[in-house]
């Protein structure tokens, strides 16, 4: 699954590729539009009518990312709305002539939404498992997830209100690692840098968000925004299904200190396995605590 520093990725090559492009028409695939007609709403998850009408003659005027999810700024005339993104699992971007362009013939299958740009050029949502997202707003307000969500991590208050939101009561007596994958603490944090992170800052991931202390909170921060900032100059992680937008593939996968490591590359000890917030962590009992 996509994290943060592969979503940063996504956006900063749309960003290159189709920033001030106009969108003349949009197609969906057969799997959304049958999902549409018996009401699953598949990828779009609003009515496709409505959301052809919108994007239809209107301009990507800025792409943008909150947490994991992207968001198109797009200007008509009459105003601009927001055009929001979440890759779900397995969900890539491709800029190309048409989608007979995309060369990775797994993702050309199974293209899913595809906007024909003005400039001749076709920009395709294309999604393997199909848990993506997309739909269009009016104001980023409107979103549920964007209200709620913390800062980024960039951000000069992200620090304060991570300590501040970790420390919460209802988070004391939850994993530290649960908690920092909750888009209210820090955004963007899933299940493979949660790990990267406890590892670096020597926390325990099993230990309760109300026994680690702000010092070592400090040095959680550090880590998470360490690791996000180390991936996105690898390229991001291929593990599973993330490809940038030209099919490219990141190197993050070979700077893992912790996760789906048989030994630790501190001590050389045993990596232990355990199931935290349903999802599989990698962690050292020796040099974590
Ligand atoms: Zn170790």
């Amino acid at each position: 699954m996509p994290e943060l520093p592969e979503v940063e990725l996504v956006r900063r090559s749309l960003e290159k590729e189709v920033e001030g492009a106009a969108i003349e028409a949009v197609a969906f695939s057969d799997f959304v539009k049958k999902g549409h007609a018996t009401s699953r709403k598949t990828i779009v998850k609003q009515e496709l009518d409505a959301f052809s009408r919108n994007v239809e003659g209107a301009t990507i005027s800025k792409v943008g990312r909150r947490g994991k999810y992207l968001y198109f700024i797009m200007e008509k005339t009459g105003g601009i709305f927001h055009m929001i993104s979440h890759l779900g699992m397995s969900g890539a971007f491709f800029v190309t002539d048409s989608i007979d362009g995309i060369t990775d013939s797994n993702y050309r299958k199974h293209w899913q939404v595809a906007f024909r740009l003005q400039d001749g050029r076709t920009l395709s949502y294309c999604d393997i498992r199909r848990f993506g997202e997309m739909l269009t707003i009016g104001r980023m307000a409107d979103f549920p997830p964007f209200s709620r969500m913390a800062v980024e991590y960039t951000h000069p208050d992200s620090l304060p209100d991570f300590i501040d939101r970790v420390r919460a009561p209802a988070n004391r007596k939850k994993a530290i690692k649960a908690v920092i994958m909750d888009s209210t603490v820090i955004p963007g944090v899933g299940n493979i840098y949660a790990s990267e992170a406890l590892f670096a800052s020597g926390i325990l991931p099993t230990r309760k968000a109300g026994n680690v202390s702000v010092k070592r909170l400090m040095a959680l921060h550090k880590a998470i925004a360490e690791v996000f900032d180390l991936s996105i100059e690898s390229g991001g992680s291929t593990i599973s299904d993330y490809r940038g937008v030209s099919g490219e593939k990141g190197s993050m996968q070979d700077r893992f200190h912790i996760y789906q490591k048989k030994s630790c590359s501190s001590c050389g000890g045993p990596v232990k396995t355990k199931t935290i917030a349903t999802r599989n962590t990698f962690y050292c009992t020796k040099c974590q605590r």
